[in-house]
């Protein structure tokens, strides 16, 4: 037996998501069955959905900001039970025996993790994700959701909020740390969010001076325009830390002198080459670094969760209904969202 699932899925790189019928695999000893009530979308949905990164695998249901109710426990689940609200990311697997998943980095897995959608479990079955109704998963790759805590508005927090919370805390955010976060999108709301939460002074390099207001609401202290070479001029020597969202290939030579002597710039949106070439000089001039990030461990996902639920974060959300997907893919590649779409998955009913 399997369990029937139905939600919205990509056929090719060119055509729109649309209804889709599908089977999740029969749930095993440690796995949670959850009813989708929320799904963040996030830009590697659209990326994926429209193989940017030539690796898609169709029909493909997106969606790794996964927020629902628990159905039904396998018999080794000890953190869950029938009722309680559950998260899922953008992991569903990894191998669970190398070095780097037993110190908790399971999104380095030596074996590459089994990611949400567009890839294969281990029996070699498509996985799927969270457009749609219900999913299956072990338990370990399963979010606890503090009470009280809004559901649309955190369920951005398992790709958009870990992604940009993993590098605060490796580099050691706190208060008296300068950090500057590129592009105002989903990720970077959460990065101003999350970096204020922690005690930072936080600026924001946007394109979009539109943008400046909501900055300031967000908690940003500082904005730049990183069109208007006087602001990025003013900025040099500035930050210990910039986290770079932006999705596509961008020069990041501007960039570099606004860091701090043995600053951090680190890339966690752009896959792929860099151009034009790095210029090495103010590298070499103040042991600067150019860095990259992966999403977060479990560990680490949960105690960004209990660190939202006190300090009161959560993403700025517009919910949205599921057959409204294609449209908001194309908002989004305008930039044109505060600061994340989510669907709500009543909607699929409809
Ligand atoms: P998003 O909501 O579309 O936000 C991206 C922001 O970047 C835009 O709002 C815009 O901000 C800026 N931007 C867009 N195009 C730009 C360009 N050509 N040049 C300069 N700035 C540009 O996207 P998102 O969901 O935050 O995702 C951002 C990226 O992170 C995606 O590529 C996604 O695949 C990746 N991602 C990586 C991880 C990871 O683990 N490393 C996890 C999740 C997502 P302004 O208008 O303020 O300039
Ligand atoms: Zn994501």
């Amino acid at each position: 037996m399997t369990i029937k699932a139905f939600g919205y899925a990509a056929h090719s790189a060119t055509t729109p998501l649309v209804p889709f019928h599908f089977e999740r695999r029969d749930p095993l000893a440690d796995d949670v069955t959850i009813e989708i009530l929320y799904c963040g979308v996030c830009h590697s949905d659209l990326h994926q959905a429209r193989n940017d990164w030539n690796n898609s695998i169709y029909p493909m249901v997106p969606g790794h900001e996964i927020i629902g109710r628990v159905v039904a426990v396998g018999p080794q689940v000890t953190r869950f039970k029938v009722g309680d609200h559950a998260g899922v990311g953008c992991m569903v697997d990894s191998c669970l025996t190398c070095e780097p998943c037993e110190q908790g980095q399971e999104q380095f897995c030596n074996c590459v993790p089994t990611f949400t959608y567009n890839a294969l479990d281990k029996n070699g079955q498509p996985t799927q994700g969270g457009y749609s109704d219900r999913i299956v998963v072990k338990e370990r790759f399963v979010v606890k959701i503090p009470d009280g805590i809004d559901l649309a508005g955190a369920a951005p927090l398992l790709c958009a909020g870990i992604t940009t919370y993993s590098p605060l805390r490796h580099w050691k955010v706190g208060p008296g740390s300068k950090v500057a976060v590129i592009g105002l999108g989903g990720l970077g709301h959460m990065a101003i969010k999350l970096a204020k939460a922690l005690g930072a002074r936080v600026a924001l390099f946007t394109r979009s001076p539109g943008k400046s207001e909501d900055a300031k609401r967000l908690g940003a202290d500082e904005i730049i325009l990183s069109t208007d070479e006087a602001q990025m001029g003013g900025a040099a020597g500035k930050f210990d830390l910039i986290i770079d969202t932006v999705p596509s290939i961008h020069d990041l030579n501007p960039y570099l002198p606004t860091l701090a002597i043995d600053g951090t710039l680190v890339l966690v949106g752009y896959l792929g080459g860099l151009e034009p070439a790095l210029g090495t000089v103010p590298l070499i001039m103040g042991r600067r670094s150019v860095a990259g990030s992966l999403i977060g461990g479990m560990a680490e996902t949960q105690e960004l969760f209990d660190f939202c639920a006190k300090h009161g974060v959560v993403s700025d959300v517009e919910v949205i209904k599921m057959q409204d997907i294609n449209e908001a893919y194309e908002r989004m590649l305008k930039s044109d969202v505060k600061y994340r779409f989510v669907i709500d998955m009543a909607s699929l009913k409809a």
